[in-house]
């Protein structure tokens, strides 16, 4: 080895980056190389809170020891074997699963989009032999600026045109109403109802910068699934596993959906493991060869998944994310009081979004984005003007008044 020595700093990795990855994201220029509770550590070795927690896939926290001796155990005796044969993990995380949240069955997949995907199937599907909808005639309704990942169907009924533009022709069968708009959803129910399969939402609209949609609409929007046979499915990648204050955000108004759509935290972040969860009268119409994953509830998956949601429930992560949303949001009504930079701050247990007083073109959040990581902490705007801040939920009150000190400081130092 004779190459000169190469310094391996941030700007070394970033450039690495940029030269041979795609450029479909937009990162902050940090470059984490260790993670561990709400802390990560860049390759300076600088410590940051993390207030992203991987879009809420690390709610229990980065590296967790629990979920870690899940994976490794696992690793080491068995990976994958595929669904074509059983294996001795997958049944222990069905069963978890489905007690847990209260349902006949789950289909395990890996990503959140994946289970996205797989949830428009099953309605679909159950909409022509339960139902009787006509064939290839189901519709599905779903909310303007929704966020459900980034496959050619999901994004074919996104609004947001940086995730649409070009990648058409699209898939058809989709209609948007208004979030938040029940009355919209009636008219709809109302005049098409017998053509629809089933209204796919986000409780809380997360990339659409944190939209707490008004007190009541869950359970409203759910009433008028059931009066019209039309399933209710929520899609709580983002808002479930504890982040809004409850197991899942429709808990809040003691909603229990049709279809039940988990990704992100269900393995703490560990490894990409998704759910769509269901009753028999809706996953029964699912047989052998109409859909899966190599990965699907694969034993590393499983186990993993199996430590996560313990760790959800040992730790007492919901009542944490509530009591701790709370403090967090009337400590940073006292910034606002201070700060004329943020307009408000919004959200339910540890997801919340302040709303930066610029318009979505201008650079203020992002500015402000990196300023806080120069002080110790890491969030990333959502939508041009609002910054996420959703810490892993195993944070603590100290912890959490400290985070409010840094953000305190860092509006209050920051010129435009
Ligand atoms: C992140 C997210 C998805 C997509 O999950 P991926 O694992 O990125 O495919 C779907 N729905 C919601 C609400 C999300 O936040």
């Amino acid at each position: 080895m004779s190459e000169t020595a190469v310094l391996k700093n941030s700007q070394y990795y970033i450039d690495l980056e940029n030269e041979h990855g795609a450029h479909n994201y937009h990162p902050l220029p940090v470059v984490l190389e260790k993670g561990e509770g709400v802390y990560v550590w860049d390759v300076e070795g600088k410590k940051y809170y993390d207030f992203l927690s991987a879009y809420s896939a690390v709610n229990q926290g980065h590296s967790h020891p629990k979920i870690l001796e899940a994976l490794v155990n696992q690793a080491s005796k068995l990976a994958l074997t595929s669904r074509a044969f059983h294996n001795s993990s997958l049944g222990e995380y069905e069963k978890k699963i489905t007690t847990l949240f209260g349902y006949d069955k789950v289909l395990p997949m890996n990503s959140g989009a994946e289970a996205v995907e797989t949830a428009v199937k099953l309605a679909r599907k159950w909409s022509y032999e339960v139902k009787g909808i006509a064939e290839n005639a189901a519709k599905i309704i779903v909310c303007e600026n929704n966020f459900h990942g980034r496959t050619t169907t999901i994004v074919s009924f996104s609004n947001d045109p940086d995730a649409s533009k070009n990648y058409g022709p699209f898939t058809p069968g989709f209609v948007k109403i208004p979030y938040n708009d029940l009355n919209a959803l009636e008219e709809i129910l109302k005049n098409d109802s017998q053509n629809i399969a089933g209204f796919l939402v986000e409780p809380i609209q997360g990339e659409a910068g944190v939209y707490v949609p008004d007190e009541g609409y869950l359970k409203s929007a759910a009433n008028l699934c059931k009066n019209y046979n039309v399933l209710f499915i929520a899609d709580e990648v983002q808002t479930g596993i504890a982040r809004t204050g409850q197991l899942i955000a429709c808990y809040h108004e003691d909603v229990q959906p049709d279809i039940l759509v988990l990704g992100k935290a269900i393995s703490g972040g560990m490894y990409p493991v998704s759910a769509v969860l269901a009753n028999d009268e809706i996953m029964h119409v699912i047989q052998p060869g109409q859909h899966g994953s190599t990965f699907g509830g694969n034993p590393i998956a499983c186990a993993v998944a199996v430590a996560a949601l313990q760790v959800v429930a040992d730790e007492n992560l919901s009542e944490r994310a509530e009591k701790l949303g709370q403090l967090f949001r009337s400590e940073i009504e006292k910034v606002i009081a201070k700060s004329d930079l943020i307009t408000k701050v919004r959200g339910k247990g540890l997801l919340n979004a302040i709303l930066i007083n610029d318009t979505p073109e201008s650079k203020t959040a992002w500015n402000l984005c990196l300023a806080l990581k120069e002080n110790g902490l890491l969030a990333k705007p959502t939508h041009g003007n609002i910054i996420r801040l959703a810490p892993p939920l195993v944070i603590t009150e100290e912890q959490i008044l400290e985070c409010v000190a840094i953000i305190e400081k860092t509006f209050l130092e920051f010129k435009k």
